[in-house]
């Protein structure tokens, strides 16, 4: 438990464990560079979008990108391809194929050439199906890499450790037919246990690798290796330009498969629409399951949407202590609160999502908050406790606005990045308007913060 002195505007109470971290953006950009000068608060003018966001590969020789198209294609001819997590992550490429071209050739390749520990991704079904036990009961690995225990092929090995005999193995693992009693345990091969969802829920190659086998259309049953250099370091993303040259290989990125499945798929269900009168007016509520965090989001919709125009719209994200108990620490209850009276007089979407403190939730804001009365500002806090500097994404938020019927908007926010995160998927952002809440004592510095290290529009 910790204790943090929580300021409000009822007053000042000292509670005995909570957090706040708001506003902010897509999942794994880097963070733009701060504005060159102050913007003006209240103008409303129309802002430029900047390009959609591309895989980022810092360095002198990057890794070049293919369509998915491409890369699914050599997955089916049982070729090796290069995935890629992000840059924030662990800003590593994985050689991946298929499991059922698991051959001696690619077994031996990766072995040579990445280097890395050969592990076989599976389908959380397929590993379920199998029965086979996880390594460890209660993971402590930073992140979370879900081993099951190691095997071998009970038929047609002798050591295991052979690139022939992993094949063997691998194979085996990838066969719809196999079961617990074809491997002895421990071996020589190590599966993987893939999240329920894969990179929508958790984007790593285990999830990558397993997604991209089921969009080929394969078994989801796959080989991943780490690729280290000669000098025994991991390559990072900006160095395996020649790795690739070299052998011909496509690439891919996390980022791609993740809105690839945005793009193709329904990851929110509608559950229910009541009538939500409130203080600010009469509005429709209409709730939203996603499969992406298991959460229901809400959508307060006020007024006939005439969606053949641009929407007015404001996409929250939640933040107990501000919404509820209107901390100081943050303006978001002050920003809540200002767009639903706006939206209420002109009519428009409050699309709240349910992401606690950018998506690190409510338990990880509060360290941060205590990190924050230890003199860090917000982005380093949140980078120490080991989180990118934001995890939220708008896909969902996207295409809740999307079954509502909307095709413009214009958004009341002062983040320009949650402008992209919405223009990636879909939506046209016709206007900005940014909400302008005059700072004060208790929240100067976390402003401050997110207009120079964030690029708000404050
Ligand atoms: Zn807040």
């Amino acid at each position: 438990m910790k204790n943090i002195e929580f300021s409000s505007k009822n007053g000042v109470f000292d509670m005995n464990s909570f957090i706040c971290e708001c506003d902010a953006a897509v999942s794994g950009e880097p963070l733009p560079e701060p504005p060159e000068t102050e913007q003006p608060a209240a103008a409303a003018q129309p802002v430029v979008l900047p390009p959609a966001p591309v895989p980022v590969a810092d360095g002198t020789d990057p890794i070049v990108y293919h369509p998915l198209e491409e890369v699914l294609c050599d997955l089916r001819m049982g070729k090796l391809i290069l995935m890629t997590d992000d840059p924030h992550r662990e800003n590593e490429a994985d050689l991946v194929c298929a499991g059922q071209f698991a051959t001696p050739q690619n077994i031996n390749f990766m072995a040579t050439h990445a280097r890395g520990l050969i592990c076989v991704p599976m389908a959380p079904e397929k590993v379920d199906g199998l029965g086979l036990p996880m390594q460890a009961h209660h993971n402590t690995e930073k992140l979370h890499t879900a081993f099951t225990v190691s095997v071998d092929a009970r038929e047609g090995t002798t050591t295991g450790i052979s690139a022939f005999e992993r094949s063997v193995t691998t194979m085996k693992l990838a066969d719809p037919k196999a079961t617990l009693d074809d491997f002895v345990q421990p071996g020589h091969c190590f599966p993987l246990r893939a999240v329920e969802g894969g990179v929508i829920r958790r984007a790593g190659h285990t999830e990558g690798t397993v997604d991209m086998l089921r969009i080929a259309g394969l078994e989801p049953v796959g080989v991943c290796c780490e690729i280290m250099k000669e000098d025994g370091t991991m390559a990072r993303l900006g160095e395996l330009g020649a790795f690739q040259r070299k052998f011909g290989l496509k690439a891919c990125s996390l980022a791609q498969i993740i809105e690839h499945r945005q793009h193709t798929e329904k990851l929110i269900v509608k559950e229910e629409v009541v009538k939500l009168p409130t203080d600010y007016g009469d509005f429709m509520c209409h709730s939203y399951h996603s499969k992406v965090d298991g959460q229901t989001h809400l959508a307060l919709v006020h007024g006939e949407l005439n969606t053949e125009q641009p929407v007015l719209c404001r996409v929250h994200s939640e933040c107990l202590t501000g919404d509820v108990f209107g901390s100081r620490r943050c303006d978001c209850g002050s920003q809540l609160h200002t767009a639903m009276r706006r939206i209420a007089q002109e009519g428009g979407i409050l699309l709240y999502l349910r992401q606690e403190g950018r998506g690190i939730g409510l338990s990880a804001k509060l360290h941060a908050y205590k990190l924050q009365e230890q003199g860090m500002d917000t982005v380093d806090a949140n980078i120490r406790l080991g989180f990118a500097p934001d995890l939220r994404d708008y896909g969902v938020g996207a295409q809740i606005l999307r079954d509502l019927g909307v095709q413009k908007l214009r958004l009341l926010t002062n983040n320009p990045k949650k402008i992209v995160g919405l223009a990636g998927h879909g939506l046209e952002v016709v206007e900005q308007m940014p909400i302008s809440i005059p700072a004060h004592a208790d929240n100067k510095h976390y402003l401050d913060t997110k207009r120079d290290r964030m690029g708000h529009l404050i």
